[in-house]
């Protein structure tokens, strides 16, 4: 009797298991037939990159992109890193709407549209700075075209595109509490008198002989004893178009061509080049364009109680 009962149950579980089964199969064959098809493509047609939103002038932007998708930005392509990361930079003064150039490559077409971004606006400060040799601010002719050569040795060596190394996050190249912001990225300058341009980086006032780090990782592209504006000068490719520079050095410790870590020293605040005391000039570029490097600093730092 016992055997029986068992066997009955044992037939009672395996009817029930395979009509459960059977009700599977059909919302599962369903899902196949009639809701897989539309996802995938609507999901081929739809671009998966995410920006740090909002965007405003003179800002590093940082994004994340699909392998099968690629973006430009003014004619220029964004390329990622392989983990899909990317930086581009806003320029001072763009406050007109951001259009990028999207491409994405399925299996059957290659896409092609645009996305239009709303770029703020920033109110950007006045500095005046006086005491300044005269022959700093009204510059001859013959010391117009030295800065000109010097000038172009920079921006030549910033168009160059390294992807032996990626920033993920940055450190600020003085550590903290050794500094005084000095002077705003951004700011236009009154100097001695004369309205100037905006405020290419972020000046940090510190003691002639504090030790300068690395941001991120890279290789030095220029270490130059003497330049008209910046005296001793380095300009670090950190990659993928990210540049950092350093000016009115009193020592640089570091050789063009040499690999550096983040957070390893290069040089010390002095105040050659035209200056009126010890400060770092520091920059922060995306290829030629100019942005903030307080706002990288606060958005990617590589400590957050930085
Ligand atoms: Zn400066």
């Amino acid at each position: 009797m016992i055997k029986k009962k068992i066997s009955i149950n044992n037939n009672k579980i395996n009817f029930k298991k395979s009509k459960f089964v059977i009700t599977k199969n059909t919302h599962f064959i369903f899902i196949l037939l009639f809701l897989i098809p539309p996802i995938i493509t609507m999901s081929l047609r739809c671009f998966s990159m995410t920006l740090n939103e909002p965007l405003y002038e003179g800002m590093l932007v940082k994004g994340k992109l699909n392998t099968d998708e690629k973006i430009w930005f003014n004619k220029r392509q964004i390329v990622p890193h392989s983990n899909g990361v990317f930086y581009f930079g806003i320029p001072q003064g763009h406050t007109d709407t951001l259009i990028l150039q999207y491409e994405k490559h399925t299996p059957t077409e290659i896409i092609k549209t645009q996305k239009k971004f709303e770029v703020k606006q920033q109110r950007w400060k006045e500095t005046k700075i006086n005491g300044l040799q005269k022959n700093k601010v009204n510059i001859s002719t013959k010391n117009q075209e030295r800065i000109k050569k010097e000038n172009i040795l920079l921006n030549e060596k910033r168009t160059e595109y390294n992807k032996d190394f990626f920033p993920i996050c940055f450190t600020r190249p003085i550590p903290s509490k050794k500094y005084r912001i000095s002077g705003d990225f951004g700011a236009r300058r009154i100097l001695n008198g004369i309205t100037g341009s905006g405020h290419s980086g972020t000046d940090y006032a510190a003691p002639t002989g504090t030790p300068i780090i690395s941001p991120a990782d890279g290789i030095i592209v220029v270490a130059h004893n003497d330049m008209f504006l910046s005296g001793k000068t380095i300009l670090i490719n950190h990659g993928y178009g990210i540049f950092s520079s350093y000016s009115h050095l009193s020592k640089i410790s570091v050789q063009s061509g040499k690999h550096i870590k983040r957070g390893e020293k290069i040089g010390e605040v002095g105040s050659t080049g035209r200056s009126t005391g010890p400060h770092l000039h520091f920059t922060l570029t995306w290829f030629n364009i100019r942005v903030d490097p307080e706002q990288v600093f606060n958005n990617y730092p590589c400590i957050v109680s930085e």
